[in-house]
């Protein structure tokens, strides 16, 4: 049996398998964060009966954590199933989807799946990104959907809200803006899904709520989008276990807010110590910093201090990403770097 042509040229994305005591390789956030509310499942919650496929109780937890109606809420098994679900509903064979560059890797293999073309475009110097390209490249190209990854994944770069709202303007197809980032960075655009009919905004639990295992993410957009991703979203996609603990944590986002404050002093903390020791770091918008290092076998040598950090191939090559972790985890990076160094 042979896979479709477009499945055979395809490159999985590869997830680290090395374990290591401090793991900054993944943006996820901290394990106690929201840790307690396992014990809330307790006696009464019963697991033979499927999820309420309105999601009721989690699409009111997060249209009051966004000031969003109900109907403008889609929920999805990780932000990832979301955006999957994106170009499956909007994309067909050989049309275009068109992204940031360099950006998060897993747009273009949504993108392959469905036989569609994939560009990324904009970079500018010091992976700023260029705007102004950005838009031409859309009036060219007549993107399909265009994903905003904002902050962007890996370089940490922000795009200002205005900004995101002229390249808006600049198109009439599907504009996604990825914000997984986002509540560690000021640029949200999510109070203009009703402005723009073009507009989709991805969120998750996974970073500034902490809770990347129970695979929790959703979508906003007006209403007639919601309906028209819902027509192709499978019934049941997120697990009941993942929406009830997903809507207690967003009921309690004060804890989540503080944690962010936290993370924000430490990227600070650790963007300065990598630019104290002539590393080229990058300004970063997000739980990570990226950044630049001709050190030979840097990821190994980090490895072998227990420390794992996310390295990049290709155009990357030399390019590291570093979750900001605990104070302790981010001070472990900090001196074994200056050891290696
Ligand atoms: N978007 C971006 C930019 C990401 O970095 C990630 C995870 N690394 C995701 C989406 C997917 O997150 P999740 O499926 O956990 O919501």
């Amino acid at each position: 049996m042979k896979e479709k042509q477009s499945v055979k040229e395809l490159q999985s994305y590869v997830v680290n398998p090395i374990v290591c005591s401090v793991k900054l390789d993944a943006n996820e956030g901290n394990k106690d964060l929201f840790k307690d509310l396992v014990k809330e499942l307790g006696n009464d919650f019963y697991l033979n009966v499927y999820p309420d496929d309105n999601y009721t109780d989690l699409k009111k937890a997060i249209s009051d954590y966004i000031g969003c109606n109900v109907e403008n809420i889609s929920v999805g098994n990780g932000s990832s199933e979301l955006l999957d679900l994106c170009v499956k509903t909007f994309v067909d064979t050989n049309e275009l989807i068109l992204s940031l560059d360099p950006t998060f890797s897993m747009y273009s293999i949504y993108a392959k799946i469905v036989n569609s073309r994939y560009m990324e475009t904009g970079e500018g110097s010091d992976f700023d990104i260029d705007v102004d390209e950005v838009i031409e490249s859309i009036k060219k190209n007549n993107p399909k959907i265009t994903i905003i990854c904002n902050p962007n994944n890996p370089t940490g770069t922000v795009i200002k809200r205005d900004k995101v709202l002229e390249i808006l303007k600049s198109t009439d197809e599907i504009v996604i803006v990825d914000e997984a980032y986002m509540e560690f960075g000021e640029e949200s655009v999510v109070g203009e899904i009703e402005n723009y009919k073009n507009l989709i905004v991805v969120k998750t639990l996974s970073k500034a709520f902490s809770m990347a295992g129970i695979r929790t993410g959703y979508l906003l957009a007006n209403e007639e989008l919601v309906k028209t991703v819902e027509k192709v979203r499978p019934p049941y996609n997120l697990n009941s276990v993942s929406a009830f603990l997903a809507t207690k944590a967003l009921e309690q986002k004060d804890k989540m807010l503080a944690y962010v404050k936290e993370v924000k002093k430490e990227r600070e903390k650790v963007y300065n110590a990598l630019l104290d020791m002539n590393i080229k770091a990058f300004p970063s918008g997000a739980n990570f910093v990226f950044f630049y290092s001709d050190i030979k076998d840097l990821e190994d040598k980090l490895v072998q201090e227990d420390i794992l950090i996310r390295k990049f191939g290709g155009k990357l090559d030399n390019h590291y990403r570093v979750t900001i972790g605990t104070k302790e985890e981010n001070n472990a990076f900090i001196v074994a770097m200056k050891k290696i160094v």
